[in-house]
């Protein structure tokens, strides 16, 4: 039998560390859990309600032998058959339908949590789950809106528990009002490209004080990942050039707390920024100024003239 022992498997890697539960065994979330095995990451949980359709074959890791399987468990399987130092389990059921104390002992037992499905619902409940356990969590979905093609633009954003970052309410609302993002659609490359750079952040957040956690700028917890498809009109703001780029972006606090992470701007920044002129002050400051130059002008030029 061949040698599969760390020191060899990862003798031109280092290994990463830790365990990861990944909640959506989809597209982003299954190739996700294979690049992060790889990595090293162990034990890997994957939770996933569906079980494989024809339509999922274009862009899954699993293939048409495991159609009409459940994924989570048959991606497990897959995994473990495949690389052997990776311990990954898989339960078929809907994260949203457990119980609370099930979902806080899935999140508690993981390193990083990764919410990776399409349902926005569940996205959702995965932020106060992982808060309250204190593991950091990441988010890795895609830009939809009718004006952007399919997966060109991913988004992955990354929270640290206590207050460290914005939560993903704290970002929900922020986005408020602009594209919604979710993990349903795209072309097979763009998915993993989301799911290859996802795997850069937990492996940051799994290992802070190693150096790619640089990657990481807690002033700038969302990173936008733009893939090689043309680059669409609505995006060229962010976006000038095509190709291949990433941009880190601010997400702030609330003004007023978040209700899921209690975490609210600094009461100095409000206020600082609360006296700042706006534009019609400016102006009627100005204003006053040059009337009082006028005024001083006339002075001298009457003094001038009362005094020959
Ligand atoms: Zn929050």
């Amino acid at each position: 039998m061949t040698d599969l022992s760390e020191d060899r498997v990862w003798a031109r890697h280092r290994r990463r560390t830790g365990a990861v539960l990944i909640v959506g065994a989809g597209a982003v979330g299954g190739f996700l859990a294979e690049e992060l095995a790889r990595l090293g990451f162990s034990p890997i949980r994957l939770v996933d309600p569906d079980v494989l359709e024809v339509e999922n074959l274009v862009r899954h890791p699993l293939g048409a032998p495991a159609l009409g399987l459940p994924k989570a468990p048959t991606l497990a399987g897959k995994i473990c058959r495949e690389f052997p130092p990776c311990h990954a389990t898989g339960l078929h059921a809907d994260f949203l339908e457990l119980a609370d104390s099930e979902q806080q002992r899935l999140a508690a037992g993981a390193d990083v949590v990764v919410a990776a499905t399409d349902s926005a619902a569940c996205q959702r409940r995965v932020n106060p789950v992982s808060l309250a356990a204190g593991r950091p969590a990441v988010y890795p979905a895609v830009w939809v809106d009718p004006r952007v093609r399919d997966a060109e633009v991913g988004e992955i954003l990354w929270v640290r528990p206590g207050r460290q970052t914005p939560c993903y309410q704290c970002a929900a609302a922020f986005r408020q009002g602009a594209a919604a993002t979710q993990a349903a659609r795209g072309a097979r490359v763009d998915i993993q490209l989301v799911a290859l750079a996802t795997a850069q952040v937990v492996t940051a957040l799994a290992e802070p004080t190693d150096e790619r956690a640089g990657i990481l700028d807690p002033q700038r917890t969302p990173v936008y990942l733009h893939g090689l498809p043309p680059t669409s009109p609505a995006i060229r703001a962010p976006f000038p050039a095509p190709g291949l780029a990433s941009r880190n972006v601010r997400v702030p606090f609330p003004a007023m707390p978040c209700p899921a992470c209690g975490g609210q701007q600094p009461i100095a920044r409000l206020e600082r920024r609360a006296p700042q002129p706006d534009g019609a002050h400016r102006r009627l400051a100005i204003r006053a100024l040059a009337a009082l130059a006028v005024i001083i002008v006339l002075a001298v030029l009457i003094a001038g003239l009362a005094h020959p």
